[in-house]
């Protein structure tokens, strides 16, 4: 029997170059969704689609999040037709992905969104999935260096930023700033925003914009973080 592709082509026009161009997805009934890490990274079991996440316009060099590829300002466009395009050459990224292949794909729309001066939920959002990709093939010491420059955005992001349209908003911005530090050892820094996210949530006004789910989750990780803590004093007390 011939095997059947789980890739599909789509096609949309660049909003940067106005090309008609085309990229790869994977087919949404060949998804198959093993688990999700706390900092919602997840684990497929067969073709990965955080891998064709990234879009590339192979013509001029445009590249972002598939979900925000159309959604461009006349002042970001200006930016990559002035730092972007003229160094691009013309390669395509339509097909399989290894790896690699989707690293080059998310660094190229990383520096997109810095040559646009794009918002940096946006940038931490790119930042976040190249730690991912890293985590994938196990290289810890890249994965936490993007894990780095993830938190630090997505905290200028919570300061910076009007967070209260869409999916991402300002408590989930509290999680992950608390997850991510978490992961990179900085436990009192992330106590503190779980808490915070838990002192919103007490907060009558508040609670029907935070998800139980993510409460949830967050009451998880304060005591894993106060059981890492108890851990590292006793570790401390037994070398003492
Ligand atoms: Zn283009």
């Amino acid at each position: 029997m011939e095997e059947v592709s789980s890739l599909y082509n789509s096609k949309t026009k660049c909003p940067v170059c106005e090309s008609s161009i085309e990229f790869t997805k994977v087919k949404s009934r060949s998804i198959r969704l093993i688990k999700q890490d706390t900092d919602f990274c997840p684990w497929y079991e067969g073709e990965n689609p955080v891998y064709y996440e990234a879009v590339i316009c192979p013509e001029c060099g445009y590249g972002a999040h598939v979900t925000t590829f159309e959604k461009i300002n006349r002042f970001e466009k200006t930016k990559i037709k002035e730092k972007i395009t003229p160094r691009w050459k013309k390669r395509s990224f339509i097909g399989p992905r290894t790896i690699e292949k989707a690293l080059e794909a998310f660094k190229i729309a990383l520096m997109n969104l810095i040559a646009s001066e794009a918002n940096k939920s946006e940038v931490a959002k790119i930042c976040l999935r190249i730690a991912w990709l890293h985590r994938y093939e196990g290289d810890e010491v890249q994965e936490k260096k993007f894990l780095e420059h993830a938190l630090r955005n997505y905290k200028m992001a919570y300061q910076g930023e009007d967070l209260s349209e869409g999916k991402f908003d300002e408590y989930v911005c509290m999680f992950i700033i608390g997850e991510l530090s978490k992961r990179l050892g900085k436990l009192d820094e992330s106590s503190q925003w779980l808490s915070r996210l838990i002192t919103s949530y007490s907060d009558p006004n508040k609670k029907n914009l935070i998800s139980n789910k993510l409460i949830e989750t967050t009451r998880d990780l304060i005591q894993e973080i106060k059981d890492m803590k108890a851990n590292q004093s006793n570790e401390e007390a037994s070398t003492a």
